[in-house]
Order: C-alpha cells, then structure tokens, then sequence
C-alpha cells in the first residue's frame, strides 16, 4: 500500500514569532546606504532575547495555528529606498540625511533639481532650497552637485509603527526621527512592552497601535 505523506505543521512552540528583517545593504555593499543596519538588528535581538520577547509573543498564540500575519515583524533599511519594505512592517526603522547647501559653489547648473526622485528642490537666488516635508533624505542631489556645494547631516533614523496588509492595509506612521539609536529603541521597547501587556487576545500589533494611537498614526505620514 502507497505511504500517506505527513504534513508537518508547525506547533506555536516552534514558531519563530519575532522575525528582524534588514534590506541587503550590508551584504550587496549597496552604495545608498546612510545607515548600519546589522547594528540596529543585533541590539534588537539582545534585548528580545534578555526579555523572552519570542516566549511572551508565543504565549499569545498558545494552542492556536500561527498564522503569518502573527508573527511580529521589525523591518530596517539602510536609505529611504526602503527595500525591506519597513512600511508594511509592524516596526520599521529607515536611515535617512538631511541635505544643506552651502552658500558658496553654486553655479545653478539645476543637477541637484533634475536627480531628486521627489522634486523636493528648487532654486532661489543661486542657492538649492530642499522642501523638507518633501525630501525622502536620500544622498542623490550630494552626489550630483559637480561642485560639492551641498553637504548632508549626521545619519538619522526614521520610526515606524503599525504598517500591515491583510484585509484593512495600513501603512506604519512616523513616530519619532532621530540621530540616536538609544532614543528609537527605547520607544520600540516601550511600544512592544505596551503591546505585551495591553493588547486584546489575538490583537495584532498594527491594530493595537491603530486603536490607542487613533488619528495620529493617520497624519503623520
Ligand atoms: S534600502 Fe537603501 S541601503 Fe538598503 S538595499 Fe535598498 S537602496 Fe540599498
Ligand atoms: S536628499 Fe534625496 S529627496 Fe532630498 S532633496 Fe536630495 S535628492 Fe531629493
Ligand atoms: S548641483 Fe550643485 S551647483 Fe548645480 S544647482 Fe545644485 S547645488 Fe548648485
């Protein structure tokens, strides 16, 4: 008689409820990159360890099928290209610059103009002038400039919470910007612990910042 092949499903026990995810900066030597992201994920993952983060994320889902959309997700990406899709993410931590110009230099050639994906620049009396609440913080008008006039800012990070597809999508709102790593850990600890602690049974994590955070995390994309 034929053997029946087993399906294995897996057991919540099993289950690896805290998956990291980092673009592959690191690994293709991708020359975007503004930020570190091995760092950020290793800091992440020492103090789920120290604080059985995977353990209380399992507990939730005790004796029930984990489902992918369980699984709690911490998405980085070294620019604003964002290839690791940390909008989507229930946590999503982007490195990004601010550009400055510099008052001498420019020749107003519009090289800087014509290269920024976001039409974030524009020209007034010789001088680029970036529109901030435009500008994504990428290095691309940097390396345009032929005459190095515009320079950029110490490396920050960009927090988001919240982001999932599913049936009600909704893109992770900026939650803190930040030069300092310290600073944007301590809010994910503090949102994580708050999720741990406070959630409804089941509830995922973007619906539980959705419901406390309320129209915040609808204004500021
Ligand atoms: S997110 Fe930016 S740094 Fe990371 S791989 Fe994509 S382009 Fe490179
Ligand atoms: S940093 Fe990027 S998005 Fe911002 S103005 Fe320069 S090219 Fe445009
Ligand atoms: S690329 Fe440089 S020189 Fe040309 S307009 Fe922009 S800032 Fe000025």
């Amino acid at each position: 008689m034929e053997q029946q092949q087993m399906i294995s499903v897996p057991k919540p026990a099993d289950e690896e409820m805290l998956i990291i995810e980092c673009c592959r900066s690191e690994v293709s030597h991708c020359p975007n990159v503004l930020t570190k992201t091995g760092r950020i994920k290793e800091a992440v993952e020492a103090w789920a360890r120290e604080n059985r983060i995977q353990e209380r994320l399992r507990e939730r889902f005790y004796e029930s099928r984990v489902l992918f959309h369980h699984k709690f997700r911490i998405s980085v990406s070294g620019c604003p290209n964002a290839c690791s899709r940390p909008q989507i993410a229930d946590v999503g931590i982007v490195g990004y610059v601010q550009p400055q110009s510099k008052p001498e230099g420019c020749i107003a050639c519009g090289a800087c103009l014509r290269v920024c994906p976001d039409e974030a620049i524009t020209l007034k009396d010789n001088l680029p002038v970036f529109d901030r609440a435009i500008c994504q913080g990428c290095n691309f008008c940097r390396d345009a400039c032929p005459n190095n006039c515009i320079t950029l800012s110490h490396p920050k990070l960009r927090l988001l919470l919240g982001g999932k597809l599913g049936r009600h999508p909704h893109l992770g709102y900026s939650a803190m910007e930040s030069e300092n790593l310290g600073d944007i850990l301590s809010l994910v600890k503090e949102v994580i612990g708050n999720y741990l602690n406070q959630a409804k049974t089941r509830e995922r994590f973007a619906d539980f910042i959705i419901r406390t955070k309320g129209k915040e995390c609808y204004e500021q994309h």
